[in-house]
């Protein structure tokens, strides 16, 4: 009766709505205050005071059209502030005609490969992976081709990429800071592929775009700082959105920009335009651009995560977990103490701790906390972690 694809894809759904789900079990059963629920990347703080004010002035001002539909790529003033954002923060020249507003990196994402990939063209996925990105590749008739990162420094290993690097191959997808690992890729390490990506596409004789998933650019720690994709990668798109960075993922507010340099690039923002429309978004949420045209350069503190990640890092490693040390986003991806990361991750339920096991980005034998949560329930998670180690560790 319906699409068996996606009753198919509907068995294998996301283990991190799983988890969600059997936490709402233990809320209902323990009370909320009782149960440590670290699965969903559903960021806590609040936005930024001056994205409140902006919202309210924008809807006080009552300014004729603020409801109505625009250009199908967004306010073209609107491009104009967030390109002139991205200029400062990659140090390359962008125009508003490099920037298309789109319905958070979900709906950019989904446009992009709409509108790059022909029947049967590969994607190179890096693992672990956030899970959505098989689906948008899928949703377009695209093949996702999975390649592990280096397991010692969670960053793309440039030589397994080549080899895995087909004719078909249209794009490499990355994602840094990365969820679920939180590790920032090096400037080296991107360097080293973009001359991977080049050797290739003279050898095939193909255009290999290089697209940029960056929604937690801004939350990053340490004085770390996240390379720029378009300064590094000729033909890059980067995808990016408001969701994380301004604590707005409900109101589904996000980018597109098409690097000045890329082959083809005013054709490519055509394209993109062309399948924001047809793809049914239309265009980009008409309030939250407006919000944006005025808090583009703006960001939630990250020092409330760096405080966040310090607390629970510390106190995993302490107690003998193995994990790398993230530098950006809200992520922690220590090593299963079982090999069975699923059967580990249900063991913690019983100590009412959610956990999302690392099998559901492709990377089996660790396990995800978001910690996009209050420093409170941090701190009163770290008994049932204790638990944990005790009866795992020793
Ligand atoms: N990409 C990554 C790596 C994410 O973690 C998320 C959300 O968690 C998204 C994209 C989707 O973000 P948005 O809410 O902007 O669609």
């Amino acid at each position: 009766m319906l699409s068996e694809k996606v009753v198919n894809n509907l068995k294998k759904a996301s283990f991190i709505r799983t988890m969600f789900e059997e936490g709402e079990k233990l809320r209902q059963k323990y009370g909320p205050e009782n149960v440590f629920d670290f699965s969903l990347g559903n960021p806590d703080p609040e936005p930024p005071v001056d994205v409140k004010k902006a919202l309210l002035r924008l809807i006080e001002e009552d300014r004729p059209g603020l409801h109505g539909y625009m250009p199908n790529a967004g306010y073209a003033d609107v491009r104009q502030k967030v390109a002139e954002a991205l200029s400062v923060e990659h140090g390359v020249k962008l125009g508003y005609e490099n920037v298309i507003m789109t319905a958070g990196a979900g709906g950019a994402l989904n446009v992009v490969f709409k509108s790059i990939l022909n029947p049967g063209e590969e994607v190179i996925v890096l693992s672990p992976y956030f899970v959505e990105y098989l689906f948008y590749i899928d949703n377009h008739g695209g093949k996702s081709v999975i390649v592990p990162v280096n397991r010692d420094t969670f960053e793309p290993d440039p030589e397994l990429i080549e080899s895995r690097i087909t004719p078909a191959t249209k794009a490499l997808l990355i994602n840094s800071p990365n969820n679920p690992t939180g590790v920032v890729y090096s400037e080296k390490v991107l360097m080293e592929l973009a001359d991977v990506i080049k050797k290739k596409e003279k050898e095939y004789g193909t255009t290999i775009f290089v697209v940029s998933d960056e929604p937690y650019r801004k939350l990053v720690y340490d004085g770390v700082k996240v390379p720029s994709i378009l300064k590094i990668f000729e033909n890059s798109i980067v995808v990016d959105s408001y969701s994380k960075s301004l604590s707005l993922p409900g109101e589904r507010i996000g980018y597109i920009a098409v690097s000045p340099s890329a082959r083809d690039a005013a054709l490519l923002a055509d394209a993109l335009i062309f399948s924001n429309r047809t793809l049914g978004f239309v265009n980009a949420p008409s309030l939250f651009q407006r919000v944006i045209g005025e808090t583009a350069y703006l960001s939630v503190d990250p020092a409330i995560y760096k405080e966040r990640r310090d607390l629970l890092y510390n106190k995993l490693t302490e107690l003998g977990f193995s994990c790398i040390k993230p530098s950006g986003a809200f992520y922690l991806f220590p090593r299963s103490p079982l090999e069975d990361d699923v059967e580990f991750v249900r063991a913690a339920m019983k100590y009412n701790l959610i956990l999302v096991p690392g099998s559901g980005f492709g990377c089996p034998g660790y396990f995800r906390i978001a910690y996009c949560k209050d420093v409170k329930v941090i701190e009163n998670s770290f008994a049932a972690f204790e638990a944990l180690a005790r009866e795992f560790i020793g």
